[in-house]
């Protein structure tokens, strides 16, 4: 196989544009595509027919718009090209209007109240900055989703918006410092995923994977993560042939598939593609999720995405590398040779600095799920809180600007390997520092709060708003002053003023430890241990303000966002405890009850061959076991009860707190029981696979 001659096989690309296009269409288009201009239709009817010849030379037989509603994952309604002929045949017909827009019904999709389900119509546009692709068949044309009204109802649309958001204001910055030539400002992001891989067979027998996606119960293993010696490991072969195939898969959808390892957790392992623009970036990662789970079916494996599919073991996240790039690919945040007098860069940072801390609300937001709550504050994953890591020699270019002190700067480290076949190197001047959840990692953001299971939308609409609203502000500030020779030193000195006010942000220290959560409080940080703490927060009014300003959001498409996201919380932990209660009573109770039985009838057995007997074993354990199952029935009870006294509690976020404090605690104390009773029965009995076998299956 040649990977060049393989890559991007399934997309109708530049490439196939520019080849298959009338020269005067191809134009047209790319114009479109660059000013993001709405597409002419008579231009709309050549691109589809020649899509279609493409598609149709390449085995597919039906088109989709394939789009990013408010589930999480992408929708799909396939249509075949078949049109019927006179003579009772077909042809193969695809129009321009069949291209740019359609129209599924949008009745079942969420839509946090904006729809009333008799005006159902929805409206799905091509987004031409995306490329179409074949997947199974069909011809994928990448989508916004929007109501009959106008509201949106997907993540694409609101992406994109801010996409065009942060171009116009960091072109302000670019033009007010003097740069003339950029024309275009994109913002990037290359998002590393986290995956768990199990045996399909071992899959079946759990219940809880099947409908949650992760256990909700299961005893530790002997063995996790603790001698570290799955990460970086050697990959086995069976999960090589996944590996492998699955790259090809990503190479032929034209995805930068670029690094594959083993992660920390066993069973664990990561895929990060090289970076590409949000817009794409996100489209490639949902088609990678999909592929993923695609793939490993065929290799009779499952693949789990949910961010904490095992207790005890690390759970997944999807690093979020982000940074602003010009039409030329100059990235605007990279410090260069000299930082301290990299002026451009210096207010790029700045701004991120001072988005971060006025939008830690929003950060957390960003990254808030039913399976990314159980992540984030665990000793794995950054904690709830935000802040900043820049490394000590960013940090010290910083407090130069700050103090008005001499920088200098920190001479090349040289890494001597004393050994004489080895290479000396030149250091990284920052080191990396894992427990930052937004960190610097030298020309770009890594902000890793992110859940694996995520559309990555939402986080980068956020990301990309929060920057361009700070550009904004310093933009309306440096284009007031008339004499360009002064534009520097005030650039210099609006970069002083907003680090000393949003310095508190930033922290290079151990982010996992209990001293920074008290630090953290004392220097007023926010602190959104859980979704339905953070959710309520979205509709603040600064939040509606700042999303109505740049029109990313309106006030009724943010309250119908918060809304979908806090009821679609409720709704998982009500699934959640509905499988547990369904394990624990017809699965769990069974299984020990026949296994207390086999031990009474082995003590009336021994009891028959000698009267005088007392088999305290067995009869110690039994009592036990039978101790642990009238516990265990009792919080079957608690359990019942709880999901039962969901229904008395109104309002959406009155009831998403009301599943956290009172469902998921009664859970997890359900949990604590049967994990007892697991570890104390013979394997046989239990009614599922062991974590041990579930963890090492593959
Ligand atoms: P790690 O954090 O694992 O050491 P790498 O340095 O390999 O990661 O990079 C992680 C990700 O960051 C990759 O997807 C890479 O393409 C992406 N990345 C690199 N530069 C940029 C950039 N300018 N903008 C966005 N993402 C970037
Ligand atoms: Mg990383």
């Amino acid at each position: 196989m040649k990977v060049p001659e393989i890559f991007g096989s399934l997309v109708f690309n530049d490439a196939a544009m520019k080849e298959r296009l009338p020269k005067g269409t191809y134009k047209a288009l790319k114009k479109t595509i660059e000013e993001g201009k709405s597409l002419d239709i008579s231009v709309a009817n050549v691109v589809a027919h020649s899509m279609k010849e493409w598609a149709l030379e390449h085995g597919a037989t039906h088109y989709t718009h394939w789009f990013q509603p408010m589930t999480g994952i992408t929708a799909e309604k396939h249509d075949s090209f078949i049109t019927p002929t006179e003579g009772g045949g077909v042809i193969m017909e695809f129009s321009g209007k069949e291209l740019i827009k359609g129209e599924p019904d949008a009745s079942s999709f969420p839509s946090g109240g904006i729809r009333a389900t008799f005006e159902a119509r929805g409206y799905t546009a091509w987004d031409p900055s995306s490329y179409a692709f074949i997947k199974d068949g069909s011809l994928c044309i990448p989508t916004a989703f929007c109501s009959y009204t106008g509201e949106i109802l997907d993540k694409k649309t609101p992406l994109l918006r801010s996409m065009e958001v942060m171009n116009v204001q960091a072109l302000r910055i670019l033009r007010v410092l003097g740069d003339n030539e950029t024309e275009r400002v994109i913002t990037t992001v290359g998002p590393e995923q986290e995956y768990f891989l199990v045996d399909k067979e071992v899959y079946k027998k759990r219940k809880d994977l099947i409908y949650c996606g992760r256990t909700l119960f299961g005893a530790r293993p002997p063995k996790g993560q603790e001698l570290d010696d799955h990460y970086f490991g050697t990959i086995k072969p069976r999960v090589s042939a996944y590996m492998k195939e699955l790259d090809e898969a990503l190479w032929k959808y034209g995805i930068y598939a670029k690094t594959k390892h083993n992660e920390v957790a066993p069973a664990q392992h990561e895929l990060a593609p090289i970076f590409d623009s949000s817009n794409i970036a996100t489209d490639h990662n949902q088609l990678t999720m999909a592929t993923m789970k695609d793939i490993a079916d065929k290799h009779g494996l499952v693949c789990l995405l949910h961010e904490k599919p095992f207790a005890g073991v690390n759970g997944s996240g999807k690093h979020n590398n982000w940074s602003m790039s010009t039409n030329t690919g100059k990235n605007l945040l990279d410090p260069s040779k000299n930082p301290r007098e990299n002026i451009m860069f210096l207010v790029f940072l700045a701004a991120v600095i001072r988005a971060a801390d006025d939008h830690q609300d929003l950060l957390r937001i960003a990254v808030a799920s039913a399976g990314n709550d159980h992540r984030l504050g665990g000793n794995e994953a950054p904690p709830a809180i935000i802040s900043m890591y820049l490394g000590d020699d960013l940090s010290e270019v910083l407090r130069s600007v700050m103090y008005n002190e001499e920088y200098t700067k920190r001479k090349d480290l040289i890494m001597e390997t004393n050994a004489n076949v080895l290479p000396n190197f030149v250091k990284d001047t920052s080191d990396r520092n894992r427990t930052s959840p937004f960190a610097f990692t030298g020309n770009k953001f890594e902000f890793r709060m992110v859940g694996s299971a995520e559309n990555i939308a939402c986080t980068n609409t956020i990301i990309n708003t929060i920057v361009a609203d700070a550009l904004c502000d310093f933009a309306d500030e440096l284009e007031k002053i008339v004499d360009k020779d002064n534009i520097k030193a005030a650039a210099e000195e609006l970069v002083r003023k907003t680090l000393l006010e949003h310095k508190r942000i930033i922290f290079n220290g151990d982010n996992y430890s209990e001293e920074w959560v008290a630090e953290a409080k004392k220097r007023g940080l926010l602190n959104f241990r859980s979704l339905p703490e953070a959710l309520p927060h979205y509709t603040d009014e600064k939040n509606v303000k700042l999303f109505g300003k740049y029109g990313i959001y309106t006030d009724v498409e943010l309250r119908s966002r918060t809304e979908i996201i806090l009821e679609n919380y409720s709704k998982i932990i009500n699934i959640e405890a509905l499988t547990a209660l369904d394990m624990a009573k017809k699965d769990i109770v069974p299984a020990v009850t026949a296994y207390i039985r086999e031990l009474a009838e082995t003590i009336s057995l021994l009891k028959g061959i000698d009267e005088d007997l007392v088999p305290v074993p067995e009869v110690e354990l039994l009592k036990k076991l039978s101790r642990l199952l009238s516990c265990f029935i009792n919080r079957i009870d608690e359990l019942d009860k709880a999901v039962v006294g969901a229904r008395d509690v109104e309002g959406v976020a009155e009831n998403a707190m009301y599943y956290k404090e009172s469902v998921l605690g009664a859970m997890q104390s359900l949990r604590a029981v049967a994990d007892e009773m697991e570890s104390n029965m013979s394997a046989k009995h239990w009614p599922y696979p062991s974590y041990g076998t579930m963890l090492f299956s593959v």
